[in-house]
């Protein structure tokens, strides 16, 4: 097996320079096992680049022998970080035919405002390979790139124009202007032809290195929740030419105002892509931009509690400029992190598999192909110029903040893994406005349906073919509506009718007609938010129909986005009611806050209970988790049931057994907590 797939990764990589002895006394008290190695001399590595942004000691060529035999002395794997995306401007501009070349006809140079970059498609990729094998050669345990990527208005290099013509027959289009026009068949040759080049400079990279060492481990910095086109970096591709699938999904800017989920929602990406490979989250231990920062203990445990509950390794960089053991509140959290995933493996790797009964698609073809609905908005209410309707990632996020916070476990996929999983896998599949999917992907979701299971869908899921807007939902017959009507809105200030109460109305409409059963109806649009009292229009808002054996419900709004922005109580209850009846319950909870989210593993031997905290103190970034006690658990299992255990508290608890459940209380969580129910052998 190869080394990287044996015991959880506690990977490290830590700005300042220190003297070799004093680094390895560093990884050491931080429990790491792996290290990214960034402070080597690059300037003797590479000619003209020098990575001298952080102060302390820069390691030689010369010193790599002793460094590596310390780090493996105690246990540390290293792996030499690889720039191949931003490149010295001095040095690009002696290499003009390798720089990746802007629509406008100029080399690019303002990557981070003061570097050029080089393309994968030129005659760089043999210096690179030639770099490769020396540093394999001084015997690195593996070698990670940072990038390579295209950016949104390259690469039109010689060599990118000669190859595309070759494949596709006509000239490179302007990538910028296409995707204002995602219908044109183009824009799919564009997509395709930059990923195949990514993919391409990684098998060949990978076959260099694997030829002079088969045991060296190689991955990349890959796509996040977030389009592939402007970069070209399609993870489906990526890891089939590479050893993990990793992310910077703790990467978190300015004033942290996207989702606080963001490195747990993008673990259970990545593992929904990698194929069984592993998975890393790349978490900056600082509030960037700023890159001489240190983010607060807060933020770095809930870096650990959720990309390790979500089946990924956590990858943690310290930024600071100065000897990171001055921060001890940080330097404390990460330790005693590493140590619970040394001295505990078997909840983080031991070929365990989700019991979610859940399944939260992440429309990563839909944020390729659709820029909001491009149809105009219609006068239900008024025309906003410029504005679109159906924000994907706020669909996304308010589907996954209501199942966290109603206590509901659940797994995520993009749209492709639909296609893999078993029937009888999931109870509940939700698309938060998942536009595009392909006929494949529809045949499989209608087998699951006509089987008993059950679909939540909102707003514009299955109106597309890649970018072009159909007549008829794919899903059609499930959903019980054939035409895709009118969008309107914005709604900014009215309403719904549901079971004769007048709540709120989402941002966005869709105006369709249905057979099936109505349960709740827009109200007829106000021309102000104080003319009168509202009255019920015919346009169904959500509709629930009956396929097969399964049943789907159907949002003609964009009900995630507006959990997102506005988390009305309402929509929170309306969910938690349909999630509740249309999966089974696993778990049951009481006298816990919302900010508490629950996983749920098991392998032959046990189940394995996570609990993230992520209760805090209203306001990011997140300085202390405050602790939550005496919460009472009822886990439904038909297993028999040997012993209940709190890995993080080290103690046992005692359960009640009762019909198709075991009751067990947990005296306190403080920043996280596994309980481990072990079952007896039959
Ligand atoms: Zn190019």
């Amino acid at each position: 097996m190869e080394w990287w797939k044996k015991e959880p990764l506690r990977v490290i990589e830590i700005a300042h320079g220190y003297e070799i002895n004093e680094k390895m006394k560093v990884l050491k008290e931080l429990n790491a096992n792996m290290e990214h190695l960034t402070r080597y001399n690059a300037s003797e590595l590479f000619p003209s680049e020098e990575f001298s942004l952080h102060s302390g000691i820069l390691l030689k060529p010369d010193d790599f022998d002793k460094y590596l035999k310390e780090a493996h002395t105690i246990g540390v794997k290293v792996v030499f970080y690889y720039n191949v995306h931003a490149v010295n401007i001095q040095y690009a501009k002696k290499r003009p035919d390798w720089q990746q070349i802007c629509e406008d006809g100029k080399a690019i140079d303002n990557v981070y405002e003061t570097y050029s970059s080089f393309c994968v498609n030129s005659g760089w990729r043999n210096e690179v390979f030639e770099m490769l094998k020396k540093i394999c050669k001084f015997g690195f345990d593996g070698i990670f790139y940072d990038g390579p990527i295209f950016f949104a208005n390259t690469c039109y290099c010689e060599s990118c124009k000669r190859l595309f013509k070759g494949k596709y027959g006509y000239q490179l289009p302007q990538k910028t202007s296409l995707s204002k026009d995602r219908e044109n068949s183009q824009w799919k040759d564009i997509i395709e032809f930059q990923s195949d080049a990514i993919e391409r400079f990684l098998e060949d990279s990978n076959n260099v290195i694997k030829s002079v060492n088969p045991s060296v481990l190689f991955y990349m910095n890959c796509n996040t929740l977030a389009p592939t086109w402007p970069t070209g970096r399609n993870n489906r591709k990526i890891i089939r030419k590479t050893d993990i699938l990793g992310a910077e999904g703790g990467f978190l800017y300015y004033g942290l105002n996207e989702p606080i989920y963001k490195p747990g929602a993008t673990a259970k990406f990545l593992n929904s892509q990698a194929y069984g490979k592993p998975a890393v989250v790349f978490c900056a231990g600082k509030q960037c931009p700023w890159n001489f920062s240190i983010l607060p203990k807060g933020e770095i445990t809930l870096f650990y509690t959720q990309t390790i509950t979500h089946g990924a390794n956590v990858w943690l960089a310290l930024c600071v400029d100065e000897d990171v053991r001055k921060y001890k509140q940080q330097v404390n959290i990460i330790k005693r992190f590493n140590k619970f995933i040394k001295e505990n493996p078997s909840p983080f790797i031991d070929n365990t598999s989700s019991c979610a009964k859940t399944l939260l698609i992440f429309p990563q073809r839909s944020l390729d192909f659709y820029e909001g609905s491009s149809v105009p908005l219609t006068d239900f209410t008024k025309e906003i110029k410029g504005e679109k309707a159906g924000n994907l990632i706020e669909e996304f996020y308010g589907f996954y903040d209501s199942l966290v916070r109603v206590h509901i476990p659940f797994d995520v996929s993009d749209e492709e893994g639909i296609l893999n999983i078993e029937n009888d896998k999931y109870d509940l599949i939700i698309f938060p406005n998942a536009v595009s999917l392909a006929d494949k992907e529809v045949e499989k979701i209608e087998g699951f349906v006509k089987d008993g299971g059950n679909i939540i869908s909102s707003f514009e899921t299955s109106s597309h073919n890649y970018g072009k807007r159909l007549e008829k939902f794919k899903l059609g017959k499930i959903l019980g509506i054939d035409d895709i009507g009118k969008i309107f809105g914005p709604l900014r200030w009215d309403s719904i009718f549901i079971d004769g109460k007048i709540i709120f109305s989402p941002e966005y409409g869709i105006e369709i007609k249905t057979k099936g059963k109505i349960i709740s109806y827009f109200a007829k649009p106000l021309p102000g938010s104080y003319s009168k009292r509202p009255e019920i229009s015919e346009i169904p808002f959500i509709v629930e129909n009956k396929y097969g054996k399964g049943k789907s419900i159907y949002f003609a709004g964009t009900i995630g986005s507006s959990i997102y922005k506005y988390h009305f109580p309402e929509y929170y209850k309306l969910l938690s009611s349909f999630y509740n009846s249309l999966s089974r319950k696993i778990l049951e909870i009481e006298n816990a806050p919302t900010s508490l989210e629950i996983s749920i593993r098991e392998n032959e031997k046990f189940y394995y209970i996570y609990f993230i905290n992520f209760t805090s103190e209203m306001k990011r970034p997140i300085e202390e988790i405050m602790p939550i006690r005496d919460i009472k658990v009822k886990f439904f299992t038909n297993s028999k049931i040997g012993d209940v255990y709190s890995l993080w508290n080290k103690e046992k608890l005692t359960f009640k057994k009762a019909k198709g459940k075991i009751i067990f209380n947990i005296p306190i969580i403080k920043e996280y907590e596994i309980i481990r129910v072990k079952k007896e052998e039959k």
